[in-house]
């Protein structure tokens, strides 16, 4: 008991008295607060009843049964037979087919009781539960819920029963700590709002059935705290990118030439993107710019425009990727492009062998472009004086992963680049107070994707197509959205599966990569395609937005109603990237909902990608809970982009009044809970 007086919600669990391995809590966060707000998704209402009648024939019902008999079939098909009483003795069946029927013969003892939850069912004028959900003993019943939260534990090592166990028990520590009484404006707040502490008490222990409504309601005003946590963070930082700007670009002369010598023309957008990125970085204010630009659109020649012309001035830069492949990719660009003008450009990733010699060539400034993964943000890598830091697909990167990110680099000029349409007001609440560029216009000689969508029935008609493709060759993507071989589907198609299915049609034409292999063989794999050793990649989502191969001209991606609508957009645009003409092909299950159909048909007429996220969003609807996941934006915990909008001029203000009144106090607690405090070393304190 003294051990958890001391606790409060920000102690780290410990681990060696606690149940958890360290392996787990790396998942969720060591604190308790970080399994705090690990929230449910949904609920199970495991009905307790204290007798069943016909109307509950087809539901999932929870009774307490007290054995009568066990009877074992004539032969081992014949299935186990325990029959029960309910209290208001009610005869009912269990049974249990397949190897396991002297277990359950031990495990129902002849007059116990037993608490057992499963879908009655009626059979030739019997009641029955075959094969229960959950079995208790009735003088065991600590763990039953008849609410059972559902949470997300996928990936997470940990089972339901554990995680549950720490969860009550996190919970008796946020009883006993001291909340303010409230940091949210009174009027700001909706009045069906409760405290934030009850709000998460109520989340996970659900008194009654929880209804989605409410459960929205709860969800709604932990997002508004969120957002404020975020705005304080952000705002923080801006303090720290007004301070003067030590770097300012002069020397513009050898991008010009990079310019006139393209071959091609730079689109009115990507031009004036260039012009402001030019003013912003040759007057004393630090740029800190979002270039917004659908895929294809031709950003990285803007940010690499950009990068000679601080090489040039004196200065060094920094490329981040959020992955190898695409840092190798820049690289390759770069390269081709700066050469010629004696920049020396250095790759970093988790792989790089000869870190020292890079860290040791940044210091004394004989490397002027560093390229790599979020290795380059590497608390040992010094530069000599690094001016601009670029970075490429930037909602890859988690929340926190972003604002550590601009915190570090606060001294010098930061570009963004993102393909993820995003409206004025998110783009404030996801990166603070930036300046945005768009680039719409597409290069001029880019054909437009031809999509159709296709019956799954038809997939074989697909493979003339293919052929024809590859014998011109030009290069294929199949992209699926499960891995296979241990998901929980079974009657959809996998990547593994797929894979193994053109394999046998093309032969060694074929290579797969999906996130649960190495990344060592997605490399490698990845490689062979760009090599064209390989003609046709199937692919789960792991494919990286950004990955520029010309010569792929078909997109196919199956069972495309379980993707957003941003996602196919995104994905679709791997292809079309040379001046060929590329096809992408949805392909959708037999029965498709109205509504599904609707949704492949946006992205059927539409190659813009601001109309379509508007489009997918109005279709969506709200009906989303928690559901970002889709979107390509990154996950929070609560917060969600596009249902949350509402409140973010509410927490702007809310923000401003917290640092104006100076309650350190409400900041540090609400950043801390969200964010940990050691990701911003004292932060506040400063
Ligand atoms: P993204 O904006 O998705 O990052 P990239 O910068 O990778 O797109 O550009 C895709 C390809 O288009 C690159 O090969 C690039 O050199 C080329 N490109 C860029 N701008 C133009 C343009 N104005 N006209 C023709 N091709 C262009
Ligand atoms: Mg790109």
């Amino acid at each position: 008991m003294n051990i958890i007086k001391k606790k409060n919600i920000f102690t780290e669990i410990n681990n060696n008295k606690s149940i958890f391995s360290f392996n787990v809590l790396k998942y969720f966060g060591s604190r308790i607060i970080d399994t705090l707000i690990h929230t449910p998704l949904s609920y199970i209402n495991n009905n307790y009843k204290e007798s069943y009648d016909i109307n509950e024939v087809g539901k999932i019902i929870t009774l307490d049964l007290q054995v009568l008999e066990h009877i074992t079939g004539y032969n081992k098909k014949s299935p186990l037979k325990i029959i029960t009483t309910t209290k208001s003795k009610q005869i009912l069946n269990i049974l249990f087919f397949g190897n396991f029927k002297s277990f359950y013969i031990k495990k129902f003892k002849k007059n116990s009781m037993y608490r057992v939850t499963g879908k009655l069912q009626f059979f030739s004028n019997n009641y029955q539960i075959i094969h229960p959900i959950s079995i208790f003993n009735k003088n065991n019943l600590k763990s039953f819920e008849n609410i059972e939260p559902l949470y997300n534990l996928s990936r997470k090592k940990i089972n339901k029963k554990k995680f549950r166990e720490l969860v009550l028990f996190s919970l008796t520590i946020l009883d006993s700590y001291e909340f303010p009484k409230e940091w949210i404006i009174d009027k700001f707040k909706d009045k069906s709002w409760l405290s934030f502490k009850e709000s998460l008490k109520l989340l996970h222990n659900p008194i009654n059935n929880i209804s989605k409504i409410k459960a929205e309601k709860l969800r709604k005003r932990l997002a508004y705290d969120e957002l404020l946590a975020n705005l304080l963070v952000f705002q923080k930082l801006k303090q720290k990118q007004k301070e003067k700007n030590k770097f300012i670009v002069n020397n513009f002369e050898n991008s010009l030439q990079i310019i006139n010598n393209l071959d091609f023309k730079l689109t009115k957008d990507q031009l004036l993107t260039y012009r402001q990125i030019k003013k912003d970085v040759s007057s004393n204010n630090k740029m800190y710019r979002l270039i917004q630009g659908d895929v294809g659109s031709g950003k990285t020649i803007i940010s690499l425009l950009a990068v000679v012309d601080f090489i040039n001035s004196g200065f060094q830069c920094v490329i981040m990727a959020p992955t190898e492949v695409l840092a190798k990719q820049h690289l390759k660009y770069f390269e081709f492009f700066l050469s010629k003008l004696n920049i020396k450009i250095e790759i970093l990733t988790s792989k790089t062998k000869n870190k020292r010699e890079v860290y040791n060539n940044l210091i004394l400034n004989k490397t002027h472009l560093l390229i790599g993964t979020h290795s380059v943000y590497n608390e040992k890598i010094k530069f000599y004086n690094l001016g601009l830091v670029v970075i490429d697909e930037q909602h890859k990167f988690g929340v926190k992963q972003r604002i550590n990110l601009i915190q570090k680099s606060s001294n010098c000029h930061t570009l963004i680049m993102s393909a993820t349409p995003i409206p004025r007001s998110l783009s404030f609440a996801l990166y603070g107070e930036i300046d945005v560029s768009c680039i719409k216009t597409k290069p001029k000689d880019r054909k437009e994707i031809i999509t159709s969508i296709i019956n799954k029935k038809k997939i074989e008609d697909l493979i003339d197509g293919i052929k024809r493709k590859i014998k011109n060759n030009e290069q294929v993507f199949w992209i699926l959205p499960i891995i296979g071989d241990g998901d929980d589907e079974n009657e959809n198609e996998t990547a593994i599966s797929r894979f193994e299915y053109l394999s046998k049609i093309f032969k060694n034409e074929v290579t797969l990569i999906h996130g649960r292999m190495a990344k060592e063989e997605i490399d490698s794999n990845m490689n062979d395609f760009l090599k064209k050793k390989k003609m046709i990649l199937v692919s789960t989502t792991v494919i990286e937005v950004g990955v520029n191969i010309p010569s792929a001209t078909l997109m196919i991606i199956e069972d495309a109603n379980r993707f957003g609508l941003s996602q196919l957009h995104q994905l679709r645009g791997r292809v079309a990237r040379g001046n060929l003409q590329s096809h992408c092909i949805l392909i959708h299950n037999k029965n498709l909902s109205e509504i599904s159909k609707k949704r492949l048909m946006i992205l059927k007429e539409s190659s813009n990608g601001f109309e379509i996220a508007e489009k997918d969003l109005f279709l969506r609807g709200s009906g989303d809970f928690f559901g970002t996941n889709q979107s390509g934006l990154p996950r929070w915990k609560f917060f969600s982009p596009y249902q949350d909008l509402d409140f973010l001029e509410k927490t702007k203000l809310n923000c401003k009044d917290i640092l104006e009144s100076k309650n350190n106090k409400v900041s540090a607690l609400l950043t801390d809970i969200f964010y940990k405090k050691t990701d911003f070393i004292n932060f506040f304190s400063r």
